[in-house]
């Protein structure tokens, strides 16, 4: 990627607000210390937890609900991530795989930095920029607005497949016209809210614990730039808050949802998609995967290395 872009020092932090107060993230000493009203030390935070998560201690937990239980107890389970939970998936977190939080893990000092990655930044310029220095190449041409499955247009599915090395990252349940049925994904609806001040939050992402506040969460995007602070409005700010709900044919998909059905059902299309001749499946959408970033290059590397590169190869003419 360095290729393409450098990365500002960006560092990812997030609090939460449950119950009329503001929470660091991920659940740390200081979001502890808060929540109990106590100057516990690490150790002692660490005993506290053990004895709240104890109920399921000795098993492993393959659902989000008892996983949640048994990382952080069932008090700091229930404040900040059930309900939480609950707006983001619509679906029993004894439903979810225990995946989905590993992401989120407890914290015995106060470092609230949200990922432990040993690199971490934003593209300086933002993604589009980088995204157009990676397009920015005689060879490569970028047609938008076109519909795979509208055979009316050339760039169509049944006329490329099997005549050419196809990369598809689109759902692949609607590759297949959903003949196995339909995975499940969320989709997101944003609200854009212009402030008259210059900072709303004081950091880039506030989210709201408690089910009365029916958004998951609200981005502030200036704060994601702290190194533009000068040449950014003093005096305005702009939020989107974040409300999650099942996605349908029409919507855009984002998270797939992934409970043990949807996995079988996703396996049965991989095993289809496994048939088709030159195709490869990437992305979220195309591996019903919920995949970070880096995940999401790591993982396009690899496809290109493994898959596209050898049906490149076999190309007549090259
Ligand atoms: N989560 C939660 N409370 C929070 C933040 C996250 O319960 O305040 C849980 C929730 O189940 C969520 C998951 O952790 O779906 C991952 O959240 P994160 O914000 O890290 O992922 P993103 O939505 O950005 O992909």
């Amino acid at each position: 990627m360095n290729r393409f872009t450098s990365f500002t020092n960006y560092v990812h932090r997030v609090y939460t607000t449950h119950d009329g107060e503001v929470y660091p993230l991920p659940i740390n000493l200081g979001t502890i210390n808060q929540f109990f009203h106590a100057h516990y030390t690490p150790a002692q935070a660490r005993e506290l937890i053990a004895r709240q998560a104890g109920e399921l201690a000795g098993t492993d937990p393959q659902n989000l609900n008892d996983k949640g239980i048994s990382l952080i107890g069932r008090p700091l389970y229930e404040a900040f991530i059930k309900n939480y939970t609950a707006k983001q998936w619509q679906t029993n977190p004894s439903d979810l795989p225990s995946g989905i939080i590993t992401r989120l893990p407890v914290r015995f000092t106060y470092d609230n930095r949200y990922f432990k990655d040993t690199w971490e930044g934003l593209p300086t310029g933002g993604y589009t920029a980088w995204m157009k220095r990676m397009i920015d190449d005689p060879r490569i041409h970028v047609t938008l607005g076109t519909d795979f499955f509208d055979d009316s247009q050339p760039l169509n599915k049944n006329r490329l497949v099997g005549k050419v090395p196809v990369v598809y990252t689109g759902p692949i349940d609607r590759y297949f016209d959903y003949a196995l049925g339909e995975l499940k994904w969320r989709t997101v609806d944003f609200t854009e809210v212009r402030y008259d001040e210059g900072d709303h939050f004081g950091c880039p992402v506030m989210n709201y614990a408690d089910p009365d506040t029916p958004y998951t969460r609200a981005i502030e995007f200036k704060n994601f730039n702290p190194e533009r602070r000068d040449s950014q409005n003093p005096d305005r700010t702009v939020v989107w808050k974040e409300r999650s709900r099942f996605a349908t044919r029409l919507d855009e998909p984002y998270y797939p949802v992934n409970t043990v059905q949807d996995k079988t059902l996703y396996h049965a299309y991989a095993s289809r998609a496994h048939q088709e001749p030159g195709v490869v499946f990437g992305g979220r959408l195309g591996t019903y995967a919920y995949y970070d970033m880096h995940q999401v290059i790591s993982s396009a590397l690899h496809a290109y290395e493994h898959q596209v590169a050898p049906l490149l190869a076999a190309e007549p003419g090259r």
